[in-house]
């Protein structure tokens, strides 16, 4: 059985380890190639955009995918619908792996927001020293706040310089630890943290940290996911996978 693995997270990883060398089934594992240092898996892997819909719709073909799994991002929201859309048009299953998001906890000193320009807004006019760890690609929304000083930690630079008047940018990838981030924060005198709510254990630390600090965190909403159902747990997404191998019969591998 064919299985096109949809990844760039740390559960997409985590599947790829549990599909490497599993019988009956041929795995392949794709990256955006967002990140210039890619972690090569232990299956088979492919980097690079497939061209919109018609493009991943004709690899699903081409390649005789029997079974599509969406472990991307949970805001990697355009390349989840393309993969709702190619999945039904050629008649694969579609099963999608992603984390479940970030409850708020007593003491936790939570302002939700539904995106980055509701999250710059949400900061106030007072100056204040952000720590804005949302990624690299959104981060030109808050150049509409630019009263406020910016901590921006990226896992790689990002493509252009911030158009932010007053910021420095950090690198780091996750999982960050509690005693690190309580440091930073208050190294740094930060106010306010801005976060995407993406789940998962690598980045939760920092909003342990801000708890513990008082510090408030504007939190910026999912995207609305696909409809269907959702697992967490890539062990799950492996046991649906050799449930699939047993009753399926492949296209071709
Ligand atoms: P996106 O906006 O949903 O997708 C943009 C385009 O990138 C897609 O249309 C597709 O190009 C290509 N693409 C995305 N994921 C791909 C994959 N796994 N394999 C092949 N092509 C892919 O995605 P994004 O937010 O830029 O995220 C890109 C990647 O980084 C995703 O794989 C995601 O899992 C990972 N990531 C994202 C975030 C985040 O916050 N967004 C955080 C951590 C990791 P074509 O239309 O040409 O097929």
């Amino acid at each position: 059985m064919r299985v096109l693995v949809l990844g760039g997270t740390f559960e997409a990883s985590k599947l790829a380890d549990l599909l490497a060398g599993q019988s009956g089934i041929s795995p392949i594992l794709s990256f955006a190639g967002r990140t210039t240092a890619i972690r090569p898996p232990q299956i088979p892997y492919r980097i690079g955009g497939f061209g919109g819909v018609d493009g991943l719709s004709a690899y699903l073909e081409a390649e005789n995918i029997d079974v599509l799994v969406d472990a991307t991002h949970p805001f990697a929201g355009q390349i989840s619908r393309h993969a709702a859309i190619a999945a039904a048009g050629v008649n694969i299953p579609l099963i999608v792996l992603s984390r479940p998001a970030w409850v708020a906890q007593p003491g936790d000193q939570r302002i939700e927001v539904a995106d980055m320009a509701a999250a710059a807004a949400a900061l106030g006019r007072e100056p204040k020293r952000v720590f804005l760890t949302i990624g690299r690609l959104q981060i030109g929304a808050f150049s509409a706040a630019p009263q406020h000083f910016y901590l921006i930690r990226t896992i790689e630079s990002p493509a252009f310089p911030p158009g932010l008047p007053r910021h420095r940018v950090i690198h780091g990838r996750g999982p960050f630890a509690f005693e690190a981030e309580e440091k930073l924060l208050r190294e740094e005198s930060i106010d306010v943290v801005v976060s995407k709510n993406s789940g998962g254990e690598a980045a939760f630390a920092k909003l342990v940290a801000a708890r513990h600090l008082g510090l408030p965190v504007v939190m910026v909403a999912r995207p609305r996911q696909a409809a269907g159902p959702v697992l967490h747990d890539p062990a799950e997404v492996m046991a649906l996978l050799l449930h699939h191998c047993s009753t399926l019969t492949p296209r071709g591998v």
